[in-house]
């Protein structure tokens, strides 16, 4: 069989979340289901024209429940079974599908495969699902091919009808069926009546090179949040934690933060005991810019590093990650200033 007539080979990886659930007759609440059922609502799926495979974890998890474990969990079937798909769909509840594709972009170093994510907003078995759609389509995206390569070689997300680089996405509606946006990078691909792929703005890898796998994360690491009237009580709890290793700042506008003397000094105290912070703005749009206001340029001076125009997810993440690889703090700074898989636009 040639290499255009192959029916391409998905595998569909049933982590957890809305998609497969069913409503629990006595309690009325949400529960999810065993994986089987899935394909009894969408017999559809087997229609796309790929050889797809399932495999389901063996309990079913909500995405608030998901974290570096079940990361490493995804990250070892899709290692394990690297060589035998051409991609792979990843169902997730929506909740935290952008820290999952955030963690999974930077475990997979050197992949050349797609791995798209999807779920959905409303159960496969009701009505009105978006699940069905946003499954069919994450397949067939999961599919494509350009020549002898899948069009598709990153860590994405496919909802309602945009596929977008997973580390760039965050959920912006807990109740739309367009739940998730991509602010600062286009999207990669817009599903109307076909598909319609922005290919100037698809990840390449420079060099095709084995997967490389990583799969521990370090945890010693905090999201500060900054608001109006915080307290020194609290930046100084936060800061002082134990075995504290990195902070992602969530800082006002391009990157600025309070100058109250006790704010400077706790921030200063931090970078000089080793502690890594990364400034990213709370802002949906745009890049953090220390040198634009005195609010900003305290930080930099004080040795807080940019996380531009990154998303609290990819950051948190990206630390997490690097801190598990055992890198020295200055190491881990330096990589958070790169993007290493196109999660940031480093000006
Ligand atoms: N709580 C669910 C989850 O994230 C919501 C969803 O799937 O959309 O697992």
């Amino acid at each position: 069989m040639n290499d255009k007539t192959r029916q391409a080979s998905i595998l569909l990886i049933y982590t957890g979340g809305t998609i497969g659930m069913v409503q629990n007759q006595e309690t009325g609440r949400l529960e999810p289901f065993n994986f089987q059922c899935l394909l009894q609502h969408i017999p559809e799926v087997r229609e796309v024209g790929c050889r797809i495979e399932t495999v389901q974890f063996e309990q079913p998890l909500d995405s608030a429940d998901i974290g570096p474990e079940a990361w490493a969990r995804i990250a070892r079937l899709i290692s394990d079974h690297y060589a035998a798909y051409d991609g792979f769909v990843v169902l997730h509840g929506t909740d935290t599908m952008a820290f999952t594709a955030s963690a999974l972009s930077f475990m997979l170093e050197n992949l050349s495969k797609p791995v798209i994510l999807t779920g959905s907003q409303l159960p496969l078995g009701m009505l009105r699902t978006d699940g069905k759609e946003n499954l069919l389509t994450a397949i067939e995206i999961a599919a494509a091919r350009e020549g002898d390569f899948p069009l598709i070689e990153e860590v994405c997300i496919f909802f309602e009808n945009d596929l977008m680089r997973g580390n760039r996405t965050s959920k912006t509606g807990a109740d739309n069926f367009n739940a998730f946006h991509s602010y600062n990078y286009p999207a990669l691909a817009h599903a109307g009546v076909t598909i319609q792929y922005n290919r100037p703005h698809l990840y390449r890898p420079i060099l095709r090179k084995p997967l490389k796998p990583h799969f521990t994360f370090d945890t010693h690491v905090a999201l500060l949040k900054l608001y109006p009237g915080i307290s020194p009580r609290y930046v100084e709890t936060v800061l002082g934690m134990e075995g504290l290793k990195g902070v992602v700042l969530e800082t006002f506008g391009s990157g600025n933060a309070p100058s109250a003397e006790w704010f400077v000094k706790l921030i200063r105290e931090a970078v000089e005991k080793g502690i890594v912070i990364v400034n990213i703005t709370q802002c949906q749009t745009g890049s953090v810019e220390m040198q634009r206001y005195e609010t900003g340029l305290h930080l930099q001076e004080n040795g807080v590093i940019s996380g531009y125009d990154s998303t609290t997810e990819a950051t948190i993440t990206k630390l997490m990650f690097l801190f598990g690889l055992g890198l020295s703090p200055d190491e881990v700074k330096e990589y958070m200033q790169c993007a290493l898989a196109g999660e940031m636009s480093v000006p």
